[in-house]
């Protein structure tokens, strides 16, 4: 927990305008008890920290992992000071079952959580829209001060328990748009938590790409084996469904086109 938190400061201290946090964000961990592989939820003290120690009002944490962040939602689901938008495989194919597009937050905190759950096989373009047309105008709107990401490489296609569609490419892709979301709205002020993957062969792989792509760095990824991946588009229509769906739901609080 002390590293994560200390990572944090490093950004919210002004020491440099991106941090990474190996083996940070245990979205699970709920309040008073540890579920799902975390004991504590990490990410939730270092926005308590962040906002206490230096006086943040508004911070969004993007959860990308391939299970919604039950833990870290929960947590903060009365909590107009941050936007906690979750990007998982559809809770009704996987632990822990929540993070339905109708979770959105309640009293003071309604609107500010923000579910986009994935049809099992979901792949790059999808990922990519869902930046375009939810993360992006979201953010702008929400004007955090600085960002959290969090999440491992259990949304990659060949992972063990999970059944996203994210190549390589498609990490590398994530770690740059999280970059492009940061460098608009709050000059690049971002902290990214690597955990997760149950695929040992993969994930050194996709951490690396997500984090070729958050510091804009060329790395050679060829290594990686990635035998007959999904076609980009994959679940990209049904993907577009939910968003529509979810648009709906969130024009009540933001201005979404
Ligand atoms: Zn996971």
């Amino acid at each position: 927990m002390g590293l994560s938190v200390e990572t944090a400061e490093l950004v919210a201290a002004g020491k440099f305008s991106k941090a990474i946090g190996i083996g940070g964000g245990l979205h699970h961990a709920k309040p008073s008890f540890g579920e799902g592989f975390c004991f504590y939820n990490d990410i939730a003290v270092c926005v308590e920290v962040l906002k206490k120690k230096y006086n943040l009002k508004r911070i969004l944490v993007l959860d990308t992992d391939a299970h919604a962040g039950n833990g870290t939602g929960e947590i903060f689901y009365e909590d107009p000071s941050v936007l906690f938008v979750d990007i998982h495989q559809d809770p009704r194919t996987v632990y822990p079952g929540t993070g339905f597009i109708q979770e959105i937050g309640k009293d003071k905190g309604e609107g500010f959580t923000v579910n986009i759950p994935l049809p099992p096989g979901t792949a790059c373009d999808a990922y990519q829209y869902i930046f375009d047309e939810i993360v992006f105008p979201l953010t702008r709107e929400f004007e955090p001060e600085l960002i959290i990401r969090y999440g491992g490489s259990d949304p990659h296609y060949l992972d063990d328990l999970t059944v996203l569609g994210l190549t390589i490419s498609g990490f590398k892709m994530l770690g740059s748009l999280v970059r492009e979301v940061a460098q608009k709205v709050c000059e690049g002020k971002c902290i990214d938590f690597l955990t997760s993957g149950y695929n040992l062969e993969i994930l050194p792989f996709a951490w690396t790409a997500l984090i070729s792509g958050f510091l804009n760095l060329e790395i050679d990824l060829s290594g990686a084996n990635e035998k007959a991946p999904p076609p980009r588009d994959y679940q990209l229509q049904e993907t577009k469904e939910v968003v529509t769906q979810l648009k709906k739901i969130l024009c009540k609080y933001w201005s979404l086109k």
